[in-house]
């Protein structure tokens, strides 16, 4: 889960990474207030999970807070590739900013291990300078058990060669940071800039955090971050119901039973597709291993409430959980969606295969429900299944 810059700012003071005064609005009107509260200054920062927002206009300073009240109200509604604006944080201004340095963590997965990445050429063109003169930026693996100590901090210090007067600020910095990083089972915190002012103090100006949602176990504070209104309300729907969802652009609706099934799945309806009007799957949904008629039926309400969607296709492997429960399911499913007063009205494709597949076969045969067609091979249920879509 990627944070807002105002998030993770909270998160660097929580931890004694050094950050400035900052809140955030979401009226142009609470600008001013806000504003007043800082001593009449501010900078007015637009809240999107998308870098460049300096560069796109979306960092202002005001001068008075009549003056965030106006960059506020230029800012809110504002696109940043195709991110809307929908917050502002109104934050203390940096005296003069005197340099711009680079730092940050991260999971490197190629080299299997952490990566400290840090320079004194940061700023807005970081991309730039990380592509055209690589050696300014200096790249340390950090030993997932040693962690970011005192002396690796000043490791990380000297190979991005942070000035002298600096470098006793920084190297704490690194190791507040590495903290912040561990504490909340981040994948990445970046700081761009982090600034040396005109008092020499150095700050952390901007922010980006990314946390592990694989550790939401143990990040109960963690929930309170994530970015409901923005969400899919399908995919808030099957999070509520500890589904393995996400919603895509097609017509066709999937569900299967482990994520290597539904990953080929996709790509076997997206090529069917191509000789049916190029209909595309609508979604990749992934029922596990257990398959019960609970979780069918939770996952047929999610799909068939997608409006986008004009047929389902069931692709069930039977393994540990046989091919006559995942039928019994389906069948139990139908029925519990009816009782509820939403029938299925779309029509299904459901391909069974594996440990006991004839005997599912002919529970659903018996069933013989109108909406609900059984082919048993992968690709002919595909093709069927995106046929019957793009009528
Ligand atoms: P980004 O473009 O999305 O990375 O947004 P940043 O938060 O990094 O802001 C872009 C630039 O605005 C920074 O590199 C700074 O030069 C400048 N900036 C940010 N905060 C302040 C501040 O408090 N005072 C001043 N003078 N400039 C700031
Ligand atoms: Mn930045």
């Amino acid at each position: 889960m990627d944070l807002f810059e105002y998030q993770a700012r909270d998160l660097f003071a929580k931890h004694g990474v050094p950050v400035l005064a900052g809140e955030v609005i979401d009226t142009p009107e609470a600008a001013r207030e806000a504003t007043e509260r800082l001593g009449g200054r501010s900078v007015v920062k637009a809240q999107v999970k998308v870098g460049g927002r300096g560069k796109a206009g979306g960092v202002k300073l005001a001068a008075t807070p009549d003056e965030a009240v106006a960059r506020a109200t230029d800012i809110l509604g504002m696109d940043i590739k195709g991110h809307t604006v929908h917050k502002v944080m109104i934050a203390e201004t940096a005296p003069e900013i005197a340099e711009e340095y680079y730092v940050s963590y991260l999971l490197d997965r190629t080299n299997r291990t952490f990566l400290a990445m840090a320079s004194v050429a940061g700023g807005m063109d970081i991309e730039e300078v990380a592509a055209t003169t690589p050696e300014k930026l200096a790249r340390i693996p950090v030993d997932a058990n040693d962690g970011v100590t005192a002396a690796k901090a000043r490791e990380i210090v000297e190979a991005a060669r942070f000035p002298a007067e600096v470098a006793e600020q920084v190297a704490e910095i690194l190791v507040t940071l590495w903290k912040t990083f561990v504490a909340e089972d981040a994948l990445l915190v970046e700081v761009n800039p982090l600034a040396k002012v005109a008092d020499g103090r150095v700050i952390a100006l901007d922010g980006k955090v990314s946390l592990d949602a694989n550790a939401e176990f143990r990040q109960p504070e963690h929930e309170a971050l994530e970015d409901k209104a923005s969400a899919n309300p399908l995919e808030a729907a099957a999070k509520a119901k500890g589904l393995n969802y996400v919603k895509l652009d097609g017509e066709v609706g999937i569900i299967g039973n482990g994520a290597g099934l539904v990953m080929s799945t996709l790509d076997v309806v997206a090529y069917a597709g191509e000789k049916h009007s190029g209909v595309k799957p609508a979604n990749f949904l992934d029922i596990g291993g257990g398959a019960s008629a609970e979780v069918m039926a939770n996952g047929l309400e999610i799909i068939l409430g997608d409006p986008d969607v004009r047929s389902v296709f069931v692709n069930v492997f039977g393994g540990i959980t046989a091919c006559d429960a995942v039928a019994n399911g389906i069948v139990q499913a139908l029925e519990l969606l009816e009782g509820k007063g939403e029938a299925v009205t779309k029509p299904l494709v459901v391909r069974l295969d594996g440990n006991n597949a004839e005997l599912g076969r002919q529970i659903l045969a018996d069933r013989n429900h109108p909406l609900v067609e059984r082919v048993d091979t992968m690709d002919g249920a595909a093709d069927k299944a995106a046929e019957l879509a793009a009528k």
